[in-house]
């Protein structure tokens, strides 16, 4: 079966990946984020992001990597986008804010009121370290307590603290709904940490996903399950319908899955300067799709805000 057209509707949110480097490894990572990695946007790419902002008035910007936070020019960015009236939303590892550097960042975030999409794949200390790496659970712990103690995650719009849950093997995610609850119960009940959101993604079968699965020899069984799940009710609020996604070196996906598969039939080869001419028009393009895509359709469906249906 393949996965059916879609087409484009006005842009809503620009999504930035700053770069691979991260202070992680983890095992389901889609863009093979680690220590050792060494992409990075360049200057002039990040001095577009404002005006691409001013010229499609696009109210969301999602930053993200890798840790974006290690770009050293995240904070620039920050500082020149909160004048906008733009949404901010730094998708943050957590970690990132205990390392040596980094410890006042969270500080900054708050004062310029970013949104915190934070990875905690469960809220037991064994599964989350599994799949991120040891000592991840404390660390994370550690953070959030931060974080509440800087007014995030109480309900404050402007201090607006999600989490993001992905299962931990080749299974689909469970119901958005029941499953925050269960997390905010237990967060608080033993780690008295608060959060407003959980956001239930689907694991998506490519890169280092891919490799465990394939590894595990699960990879076929996986897809044929996301294939199997196709919700048509998702279609229509599948994220790169009014998201665009900009790589490390500028140039325009429909969304972080195409981008790291490196297919953009309709974008290529527009760049984050021809965005800033404001010369491209978006609604009706088609979505450039393949079997992957069913990891957005599939149950409930998911994407970067979660559940769709
Ligand atoms: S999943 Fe996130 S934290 Fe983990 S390696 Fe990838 S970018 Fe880093
Ligand atoms: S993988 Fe990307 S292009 Fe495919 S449906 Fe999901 S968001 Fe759209």
């Amino acid at each position: 079966m393949d996965f059916p057209v879609i087409r484009r509707k006005k842009v809503n949110t620009l999504q930035v990946n700053l770069g691979y480097k991260c202070n992680q490894a983890c095992v389901h990572c889609h863009v093979d984020a680690s220590p050792s990695r060494t992409e990075m946007m360049n200057e002039y790419n990040i001095s577009l992001i404002p005006e691409v902002l001013k010229t499609y008035r696009i109210k969301t910007l999602d930053i993200t990597g890798g840790a974006p936070e290690m770009h050293p020019l995240f904070k620039e960015l920050i500082h020149k986008v909160s004048k906008l009236n733009v949404k901010i939303i730094d998708r943050s590892n957590l970690t990132i804010l205990t390392e040596p550097g980094y410890l006042s960042l969270a500080n900054y975030l708050a004062d310029n009121e970013v949104t915190i999409i934070a990875s905690l794949p469960c809220y037991e200390e064994k599964n989350v370290d599994f799949q991120r790496g040891k000592d991840v659970f404390k660390k994370s712990i550690k953070v959030l307590k931060m974080l509440n103690e800087l007014g995030y995650g109480k309900g404050d719009k402007k201090l607006e603290l999600d989490l993001v849950f992905n299962p931990i093997g080749a299974n689909l995610p469970p119901s958005q709904y029941e499953l925050e609850k269960k997390y905010k119960d237990v967060l608080k009940t033993n780690y008295n940490v608060e959060f407003d959101n959980l956001l239930v993604l689907a694991n998506m079968p490519i890169k280092r996903f891919s490799s465990f699965l394939k590894q595990q020899g699960k990879l076929n069984e996986y897809q044929s399950l996301l294939q199997e799940s196709h919700n048509e009710a998702n279609l229509e609020s599948v994220m790169c319908r009014d998201t665009i996604s900009v790589n490390w070196e500028g140039n325009l996906f429909d969304c972080d899955f195409n981008q790291q598969l490196g297919i953009n039939e309709y974008l290529h080869p527009n760049t984050l300067k021809d965005l800033a001419s404001g010369n491209i028009l978006f609604e009706g393009k088609k979505i450039t799709v393949a079997e992957h895509c069913f990891g957005c359709t599939a149950g409930c469906g998911s994407s970067c805000g979660g559940a769709l249906t």
